[in-house]
């Protein structure tokens, strides 16, 4: 029997956009109440919207006291909030990207973590968003790749220290996905974003939030440690057929 999701509580970070956003509401039609974060307010449609910057440590202390005590506990941490800067050969990194994505990514999730981790103890589940790129490394994309596979190595880190408790640890890795992400990767540049999805059918936000219900929903004594999903059109993040 698939268990049910019914009146659990989630925390989601990234809820404002894209899988996030696609998260919430899959969660919701499960029956869970949501909290959702992220620093456009606005658009997160959640039973609860917090102000949320993951790379600001008073803003994730505040969003998690706020969003536990909102939902009256916590059974979920969804870590969705992430992005790329820039596409370019390494020798033209920039340091302020650099570490724009390596805050958000990597120390970002990680403390969200640790805040909501004592909330989870007795049941909970945690589920991070990686990337394909956290498992093979594509050309100019080296800082997203690595705070990808930072993201992997944290999750399966984590999975040995909790291992003998009840919490359960999933790291989600899609491939291409048709939201806003390339539109941050390419800084508005609408043309440069658009070209990413042209000529192949990526993915939905929506397929990769049925995956994570899917991992949410196995039953107690399983633990799905890891869920690669792709485009039917794609083998690895920089290789990709068109047209
Ligand atoms: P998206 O539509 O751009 O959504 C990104 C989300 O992250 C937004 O809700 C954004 O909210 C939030 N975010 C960014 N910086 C934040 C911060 N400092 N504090 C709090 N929230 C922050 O992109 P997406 O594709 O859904 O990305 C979601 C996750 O999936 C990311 O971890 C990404 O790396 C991963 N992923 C995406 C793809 C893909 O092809 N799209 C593939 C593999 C993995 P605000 O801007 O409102 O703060």
């Amino acid at each position: 029997m698939v268990p049910s999701l019914e009146g659990k509580r989630a925390i989601v970070t990234g809820a404002s956009s894209g899988i996030g956003a696609a998260t919430v509401r899959a969660l919701r039609e499960e029956g869970m109440r949501v909290a959702g974060g992220a620093r456009r307010t606005d658009s997160i449609d959640a039973d609860v919207a917090l102000s949320l910057d993951v790379t600001d440590r008073e803003s994730c202390e505040r969003f998690v006291a706020e969003a536990v005590e909102q939902l009256g506990g916590l059974d979920v941490l969804v870590n969705g909030a992430g992005l790329a800067v820039g596409r370019e050969p390494f020798w033209e990194s920039r340091e302020e990207d650099e570490r724009v994505v390596l805050e958000t990514n990597v120390h970002g999730l990680i403390r969200m973590t640790r805040l909501c981790l004592p909330h989870l103890l007795e049941g909970g589940h945690l589920v991070n968003i990686g990337s394909v790129a956290g498992r093979q490394a594509y050309e100019k994309g080296s800082l997203y790749v690595t705070s990808k596979f930072a993201v992997r190595g944290f999750t399966y880190a984590l999975r040995e220290d909790l291992l003998g408790k009840p919490l359960r640890i999933t790291t989600v890795d899609p491939g291409l996905v048709a939201t806003d992400f390339s539109r941050v990767r390419f800084r508005g540049d609408e043309e440069q974003a658009r070209a990413v999805y042209s000529g192949v059918e990526a993915m939905t936000p929506d397929d990769i939030a049925a995956c994570i219900v899917f991992a949410l929903t196995r039953p107690a004594h399983v633990n799905v440690d890891e869920l690669v999903v792709k485009a039917l059109a794609q083998s690895s993040g920089g290789r990709i057929i068109r047209g």
